[in-house]
């Protein structure tokens, strides 16, 4: 049995500066405390729980350092921190920083800001909070806001698919083309979950079946699996190497393995020694 590991998977370089910021906080301070989840991973949270970056809520007279993860916090969030008095370790990925530099900027030059993402994301709810009441964020097929600005800028979150990025933008000229009087599209997307997907794909197309290895929470993990699972190709998500099923694995030639944005390598090494495990069983039983 061959095990092929896709050409890039796993934790993103955003996420890595970030966990590596909060460690490095976390051995100098002895503990940090993050706002929000740092990643959708639970052996990771365990890990870095274990480092002394701890997460959940912070009581009020709290003075340990606040850590921001790679997703990014509003004004807001940053102002309620400050007026605590703890100290900021601020692990914003740089290519969020860069959309939120935008949303104010473009917020301050009187435009309308449509950010094209999932509201309830923390990335998107930090960006919008940079442009203030100029924001409107769109989700993947809602309907356009209506009535539809006549400044207009579009930006989106980050880890959006360009295909969907594009039809987005193309909806919004062919509707209100006649209404705009200005608009302004920057593109805010990162490239890392769009060679992750092309590389799941790549790789689903010549295998028997896919592994994809994250936590059940993470977003980009499930779109890994359905790209997976477009190509035709059984896959199946896993959080551990426990949760390999031989039967999976039964009769097949190739197998591959890829890994969300939040999976560290620790995981996929796992996995894929439990494979190797599993192929040897599988020879002596036959
Ligand atoms: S996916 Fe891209 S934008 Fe998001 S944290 Fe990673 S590098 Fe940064």
């Amino acid at each position: 049995m061959e095990i092929l590991l896709a050409k890039e998977m796993g934790f993103c370089w955003g996420v890595r500066r970030a966990i590596d910021i909060m460690e490095h906080a976390a051995d100098e301070h002895g503990e940090v405390i993050s706002v929000g989840p740092i990643v959708h991973n639970p052996q990771v949270v365990e890990e870095l729980e274990e480092r002394g970056v701890r997460m959940g809520e912070r009581p009020e007279d709290d003075s340990r350092p606040v850590a921001i993860t790679a997703h990014g916090v509003g004004p807001q969030v940053l102002a309620e921190v400050e007026a605590t008095g703890a100290e900021i370790i601020d692990g914003t990925c740089p290519i969020v920083t860069r959309s939120q530099r935008w949303a104010r900027r473009m917020a301050e030059q009187g435009f309308t800001v449509l950010v094209f993402g999932d509201p309830e994301h923390r990335e998107v709810r930090g960006v919008i909070g940079w442009a203030g009441d100029k924001a409107l964020p769109v989700r993947d097929g809602d309907p356009l806001p209506d009535p539809f600005p006549s400044r207009v800028a579009i930006i989106s979150q980050t880890t959006q698919s360009p295909e969907r990025f594009a039809e987005f933008v193309s909806e919004v000229m062919v509707k209100h083309v006649s209404t705009i009087s200005e608009l302004r599209l920057v593109n805010t997307l990162c490239d890392v979950t769009s060679h992750q997907q092309a590389a799941a794909r790549e790789l689903a197309a010549e295998v028997d079946v896919m592994l994809v290895v994250g936590g059940r929470a993470s977003a980009n993990t499930r779109h890994l699996l359905e790209v997976a699972q477009e190509e035709g190709t059984t896959a199946h998500q896993i959080e551990t190497e426990g949760e390999i099923e031989a039967e999976w694995l039964r009769g097949c030639d190739k197998v591959g393995v890829t890994a969300g944005a939040s999976t560290p390598d620790s995981s996929v090494e796992a996995v894929v020694r439990r494979i190797q495990q599993i192929a040897a069983e599988l020879e002596v039983a036959s």
